[in-house]
């Protein structure tokens, strides 16, 4: 599913220079459930913006599904993006006036879909996170918990293959971590790949294997027993 080879990434900022990513090299299979952590600063929203496609990187090889992530156009970069990959923040980052059934649409009607079939996906997808009562709400009426559950459905509702987070309980208390990262296990068990960035124990403790970062670089990469 995702093949990085000596990977590596600098951001230069007037005179400072930061090696973000130091030449990582990693595999993840499909169906695998991966997390990624490490301190803070340590490169890991860098390493997941590149797996997404939502940022370059200066050196090395990143192949999605087979194809080489370099040299991309927009176009073909957004193609990728939509066709493979879902989403979720830490921030949830729903859209504050639409309700939470128009933003779980919203990336069908990006697709062309008809709102009759777009809101019965979106529904859908609410009911799978436990949220359909709540399809009608406004984000602001929306705990964290129930605003990460209804932004994982935006992300699955395009049926991607692999789901990337960045810290989704970071914002979260402990009640609403572990339903997160049981909705988590439960579409890694469907066949969804899943990496999910963390600086949590709690979060990688959920994960089948654990990659972690230090300054830019893989530092340990091991299995957790099954449970
Ligand atoms: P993490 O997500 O693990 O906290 P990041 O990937 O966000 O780490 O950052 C890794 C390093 O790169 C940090 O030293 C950070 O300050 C630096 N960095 C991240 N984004 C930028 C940017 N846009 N410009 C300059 N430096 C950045
Ligand atoms: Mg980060």
């Amino acid at each position: 599913m995702i093949e990085m080879q000596s990977v590596s990434k600098t951001y230069t900022t007037g005179r400072n220079r930061v090696e973000a990513l130091k030449s990582v090299s990693f595999v993840v299979d499909e169906r695998d459930f991966v997390a990624i952590q490490g301190s803070s600063g340590s490169g890991k929203s860098t390493l997941l913006n590149v797996l997404g496609i939502l940022d370059s990187f200066d050196a090395g090889t990143y192949l999605l599904d087979g194809t080489p992530m370099t040299d991309l156009t927009p176009t073909q970069a957004a193609h990728y993006r939509n066709r493979f990959i879902g989403f979720v923040f830490q921030s949830f980052n729903l859209i504050q006036h639409k309700t939470a059934l128009e933003n779980v649409a919203l990336p069908l009607y990006y697709r062309g879909i008809n709102r009759k079939q777009r809101h019965s996906a979106a529904l859908e997808y609410l009911d799978r996170m436990g949220m359909k009562d709540r399809a009608d709400h406004l984000p602001k009426e929306l705990s964290g918990g129930q605003s990460q559950r209804v932004a994982i459905a935006r992300a699955m509702v395009t049926q991607p293959v692999l789901l990337l987070a960045d810290e989704p309980t970071g914002a979260l208390d402990s009640q609403n971590t572990e339903q997160i990262l049981q909705l988590f296990n439960e579409m890694n068990g469907e066949g969804m790949t899943v990496v999910v960035v963390t600086h949590e124990d709690e979060v990688a403790d959920s994960a089948g294997r654990v990659v972690q970062l230090h300054d830019g670089e893989i530092v340990r990469d091991y299995r957790n027993a099954p449970h």
